[in-house]
């Protein structure tokens, strides 16, 4: 497409009102010094403040601000997907609303993209913004992912990052319902070039994530790239069969030596109660895998777009309600890089 935009930022926004001003401020004034060929896709991702009519006064004071209204919250990493899926840039930067990833390292990330980078990653100084339990949370799950994960995921890098339209594409061949971009992220590859920033503090407003969802966040991540959790069944069995081989032998010598003594309900009842906790564990963790398996085979779409903004002009209009003929028109375009047709985000 020979009019698109050099530059497409990507904005995921759940109740982000409070910051919709300054951010846009902050995010304008850094791309000014970039180029005015840009576009600014906000993913309305069910806010329920005051986020949508805010955007919309946005969207129609400069048409480069463009809005996808999610029909209801699907969450951040479904947001994101979705801001790829309608992007046309040639180099796609992700960046929170709240301020956090601060626009003023967009130029510098392009900078190094224009050099040659298909990725450029920002890797963040210093966590101090954040809780001494967010960062001890954080520094595990990413001692985790690195120890479970194929391609490394790289430690501290968030989602702010730039990437080139090929590096896009490729994620968008990814089809799985279970969206952890980081993995996903780490798992095209492509060569990378990281700059380091300071990540703010939460500018307004209050974070959407809690240590639960943090913690399912990180189970997530760990069972959509790997099976080791599986495989460890097979050791710890293995394992306790070989043991119980030994005690079952050595029990043996002992009934043809002394004969049989009854007494033994402690050890009994010790051992069977471990070994069911033992199983039900091993029962969990198949269930983890059953259950991620369950929601990808119902292969339903990722997401559901309620109203588009600003997209007008690219091609035909697409009728706000009619959700069958979304993510038609930015397929044909889009193969340029040779990769074969993109997952259809809508087939119901
Ligand atoms: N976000 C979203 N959907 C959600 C939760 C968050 O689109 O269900 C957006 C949010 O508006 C923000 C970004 O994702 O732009 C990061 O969220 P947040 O600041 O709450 O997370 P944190 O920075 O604490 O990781
Ligand atoms: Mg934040």
């Amino acid at each position: 497409m020979s009019n698109a935009p050099m530059l497409s930022i990507i904005v995921p926004m759940f109740n982000e009102a409070d910051v919709l001003t300054a951010f846009f401020e902050r995010l304008q004034a850094s791309l000014r010094a970039v180029t005015p060929n840009y576009e600014v896709i906000c993913l309305n991702d069910g806010s329920t403040d005051t986020t949508l009519s805010q955007l919309r006064a946005f969207a129609q004071q400069d048409e480069r601000i463009k809005i996808i209204n999610l029909s209801r919250n699907f969450g951040k990493e479904i947001a994101l997907s979705a801001g790829f899926d309608f992007s046309s840039g040639n180099a796609v930067i992700p960046i929170d609303a709240d301020l956090q990833d601060p626009p003023e390292y967009i130029p510098k990330m392009v900078q190094k993209w224009q050099a040659g980078a298909k990725v450029v990653l920002a890797r963040r100084r210093d966590r101090s913004s954040d809780t001494w339990l967010k960062r001890m949370t954080a520094r595990y799950a990413y001692w985790v992912f690195s120890k479970l994960t194929k391609p490394a995921i790289p430690s501290n890098v968030g989602d702010f990052r730039l990437l080139d339209r090929v590096v896009v594409e490729a994620l968008k061949q990814l089809p799985e319902r279970n969206r952890f971009m980081k993995g996903l992220f780490s798992w095209v590859g492509f060569e990378a070039v990281t700059i380091e920033y300071d990540r703010e503090s939460r500018n307004a407003g209050t974070t959407s994530w809690n240590y639960w969802k943090l913690w399912n966040f990180t189970l997530d991540g760990i069972t959509s790239f790997s099976s080791l959790p599986l495989r460890i069944w097979t050791y710890l069995g293995l394992s306790m069969s070989m043991l119980a081989f030994g005690y079952f032998c050595l029990i043996l010598i002992k009934t043809a030596f002394y004969g049989v003594d009854v007494p033994g309900y402690a050890s009994l009842i010790s051992v069977m109660l471990f070994f069911h906790g033992i199983l039900l564990i091993g029962l969990g963790v198949i269930g983890e895998y059953i259950g991620r398996i369950f929601m990808e085979v119902k292969n339903r779409p990722l997401y559901l777009v309620a109203e588009q903004i600003g997209f007008e002009s690219n091609s035909e209009r697409h009728d706000p309600a009619d959700i069958e003929s979304l993510g038609a028109d930015d397929n044909a375009a889009k193969t340029a890089s040779g990769l074969p047709p993109q997952r259809s985000v809508s087939s119901l």
